[in-house]
């Protein structure tokens, strides 16, 4: 088991709002975690900005920002 520090979707593109991700943003930061009864919460930002929510690694929310 690897830690959860680093969500590298395969694609180069966001899954949240499928925008072309650059090479250098392309990494998804994980901003927090914490242990639920659930399991491991998950809040990653990708280089576009948008914010999922995975639960034991698996998406379960994803909130594309609104960039202006
Ligand atoms: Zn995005």
């Amino acid at each position: 088991m690897t830690p959860a520090s680093a969500v590298t979707p395969s694609d180069d593109r966001c899954p949240v709002c499928h925008a072309p991700t650059p090479a250098e943003t392309q990494l998804w930061t994980l901003r927090s975690h914490h242990r639920t009864s659930e399991g491991e919460v998950e809040y990653c930002v990708g280089g576009c900005g948008c914010l999922v929510i995975l639960v034991n690694g698996e998406m379960i929310k994803s909130l594309s920002v609104d960039r202006r």
